[in-house]
């Protein structure tokens, strides 16, 4: 049996409500989501899509209306403390007290967890994130991403099995992005559940081993990295022959991945054109099949990730 999800996300609903001004903001329509046990996640949506209310409700920090939440075996309803417990939250917006040290700071956060001064790991977490060498400097003369790293330092310190990072690299420099990334990776490779949220799909892409799109509320799509992209990827050749299609079709054009989609025309789907035309071609060729047409069409996986999220066409606008 697979292992249970590190979380579990159920019908889960949040209406923001704003007082005085009666209006309400619908940011969460049933979602219903499972975050495998080792998984580096990604949450990927636009600006607005309900992505940081999902993890602020995970994290404690936002309540929800309605649904279940469940993190590492145990319902947020019914033991908050031990679901929080249970996480290690970088949230979206970094507040670091400009005179802690990276040090202190971590030795701070420790002790509101109540971790053991044995116990403690704060050497091991400023090496993790590359700041041993600034563990003594004022938080204010850390650049951005710096800082973003000893936030994920600090929400490690309890050493959680899942680690939640909300939107991490925006505002973060290239280079000390991919440092950022690779700390991340090392965490996972660590055997720490990572769920983030992003709306660089480039970064979800890079990053992660599986992606849930969400748009307005809602999950649009939730995949393996690689199913999700032979989903999305719109790259095709048609080829139609001059005669109908031969039943059964040449393994060596099955092997290419070869789909029937009428009686003289076949689709090959692939993330890229180049490479497989030729090899087509070679096999249509030794299969003595002459060709009559050959078509391609591509979509590009931003065009299609954008297709998912477009808002869906209801009297119900974003504010
Ligand atoms: P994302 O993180 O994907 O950008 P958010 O979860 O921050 O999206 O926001 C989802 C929607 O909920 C947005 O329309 C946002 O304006 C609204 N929203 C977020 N927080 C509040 C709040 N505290 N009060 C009212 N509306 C909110
Ligand atoms: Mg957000």
């Amino acid at each position: 049996m697979p292992n249970p999800p590190a979380i579990s996300i159920r019908a889960l609903e949040k209406t923001y409500r704003r007082r005085g001004k009666g209006s309400t903001k619908h940011a969460l329509k049933g979602i219903d989501l499972d975050i495998p046990q080792g998984s580096l996640f990604a949450l990927l949506g636009p600006n607005g899509a309900g992505k940081s209310t999902l993890i602020n409700i995970m994290a404690g920090l936002v309540l929800k209306t309605s649904g279940q939440v469940t993190i590492w075996g145990t319902d947020l309803d019914e033991d908050p403390r031990r679901t929080r417990a249970s996480i290690g939250v970088v949230p979206q917006e970094l507040n670091i007290d400009a005179f802690f040290t990276p040090r202190a700071l971590l030795d701070l956060q420790a002790g509101l967890y109540g971790v053991p001064k044995a116990d403690r790991r704060t050497e091991a977490l400023l090496e993790t994130v590359g700041l041993t060498d600034k563990a003594d400097s004022y938080a204010r003369t850390l650049s951005g991403g710096m800082r973003r790293r000893l936030m994920v330092a600090k929400a490690m310190v309890h050493s959680p099995p899942i680690l939640v990072l909300d939107e991490p690299t925006a505002g973060v420099d290239i280079e000390l992005r991919q440092q950022l990334w690779a700390n991340v990776r090392d965490l996972n490779r660590q055997g720490v559940t990572v769920l983030l949220t992003t709306h660089y799909l480039q970064e979800a892409e890079e990053l992660c081993d599986r992606i849930a799109i969400i748009a307005d509320g809602q999950v649009r799509a939730n995949d393996t990295k690689e199913a999700l992209l032979a989903r999305l990827d719109g790259k095709e050749l048609y080829v139609t022959l001059a005669l109908p299609l031969p039943a059964p079709l040449p393994p060596a054009l099955t092997a290419l991945g070869a789909q029937p989609v009428s009686g003289d025309t076949l689709l090959f789907r692939h993330r890229r054109l180049d490479g497989l035309v030729p090899r087509v071609l070679a096999a249509l060729a030794e299969a003595g099949l002459a060709i009559a047409d050959l078509r391609t069409a591509e979509a590009d996986l931003e065009d299609v990730f954008l297709q998912l999220t477009r808002p869906v066409a209801t009297g119900n606008q974003a504010a």
